[in-house]
């Protein structure tokens, strides 16, 4: 059923802010939000949408958000306490949980069990606890619907399909701003350039992400989670026009693909609206526009990022939060001048190789290898 109100953890983040543009226009009510630190967004959008809960994570900022809005009927709340409030905030039946970063674990376990639905924009989630978060889900039956593009196509296109009928996956991707590049073209790369994404307008983590096709690398660990397939049954493509947003192959040959414009908004109500489909305020295609539609192998010699990826998701345990973490702490790092375009990629290899990865982790075990990769980073590469 399509939901009636929502908790938007990360709403003054690109996934955040256009998932309140799309509840306002789908009619969707907003109990709760939560962000970081942002409190003039965030006075902002709960003078507009009036939830009736927000958390403010930083502590000092929830001081001054709580003065901010003291004229309004709002509870404000602080930390991960806070942030867990508003994803189990019992009004909610859906949670967007567009926070970046391990931080999100924690708080969307906590919605799982409340069976609230999970519209799901933190990758990390399912990178670095997909076994429990899946497990949890099928437990309490939560719904898990995806707002990335790729995996609400993946979603859409196995939408009504046996489990059976499914062959493989094709992951696409555009391939970034640098597709094609060498490492040696690519060695004075900056934020500025790297944050430039052809087709998609997105934050600057994710942007940095797509650039090195980590992004893509988190995609398939994540598809492997939502999917329940290994990585075999994977197959990334790249795919430059980002037309086509993912397809998959069935048993019979038959190949679906699902395909709109490259606007995050269509995913994201989708992911409000399901299992219904309502119009929508977005973009249209035009056949008789689009040029060509081309489609390749990605070189892995010149991604290595999506390679080391695709090596973690083999691994599994704890590998593919460990390089997640280090490749998070390197990208900020690097948006920050404080270390070049290519030491991203050698920041997560160097975590995955030299931190202890455990096979079949729980919880605790998983936050504690995403604070030693962390902290790895943060020594090991600064200048
Ligand atoms: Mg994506």
């Amino acid at each position: 059923m399509s939901v009636k109100s929502i908790s938007v953890l990360g709403s003054t983040g690109s996934i955040g802010r256009q998932t309140l543009a799309v509840a306002g226009h789908a009619g969707i009510s907003v109990s709760a939000l939560s962000a970081n630190r942002k409190t003039d967004m965030l006075e902002e959008q709960t003078r507009k949408f009036r939830p009736e809960y927000v958390a403010v994570y930083d502590e000092d900022a929830a001081r001054d958000f709580k003065v901010r809005v003291a004229d309004l009927d709002v509870k404000v709340g602080a930390g991960l306490e806070g942030l867990t409030e508003a994803a189990t905030y019992e009004k909610s039946d859906c949670v967007v949980t567009a926070v970046s970063g391990a931080i999100g674990l924690k708080p969307t376990l906590a919605a799982i069990d409340c069976k609230k639905r999970i519209a799901l924009a933190n990758k990390e989630t399912l990178v670095c606890a997909g076994d429990i978060v899946m497990k949890k889900a099928s437990e309490n039956g939560t719904e898990i619907v995806p707002v990335d593009s790729e995996h609400s196509a993946i979603f859409q296109c196995l939408m009504g399909r046996k489990k059976g009928e499914l062959k493989k996956i094709l992951l696409t991707g555009s391939g970034g701003p640098f597709r094609g590049k060498t490492r040696d073209e690519l060695k004075d790369v900056s934020p500025e350039d790297a944050v430039r994404h052809p087709n998609w307008s997105m934050g600057p983590k994710i942007s940095v992400d797509s650039a090195t096709m980590m992004n893509k690398g988190l995609e398939f660990i994540e598809a492997m989670h939502l999917f329940s397939v290994t990585p075999d049954d994977i197959t990334v493509v790249v795919h430059p026009q980002s037309v086509v947003h993912s397809m998959v192959e069935l048993v019979d040959g038959t190949v679906i693909a699902q395909l709109g414009v490259p606007d995050m908004g269509l995913p994201i109500q989708l992911a409000l609206t399901y299992p219904e489909r309502v119009p929508s305020m977005f973009g249209r295609l035009d056949f008789y526009s689009l040029k060509d539609l081309t489609f390749e192998a990605p070189d892995y010699e010149k991604t290595p990022c999506l390679k080391l990826a695709i090596d973690c998701a083999r691994r599994g345990g704890t590998a593919p939060c460990i390089m997640s973490a280090a490749n998070e702490v390197a990208v900020w790092k690097f948006l920050r001048h404080e270390i070049g375009y290519n030491e991203i990629y050698d920041a997560a290899a160097l975590a995955v190789e030299k931190i202890p990865a455990s096979d079949d982790p729980d919880l605790d075990t998983i936050l504690l290898a995403d604070e030693a990769a962390r902290s790895f980073v943060r020594e090991n590469f600064s200048r």
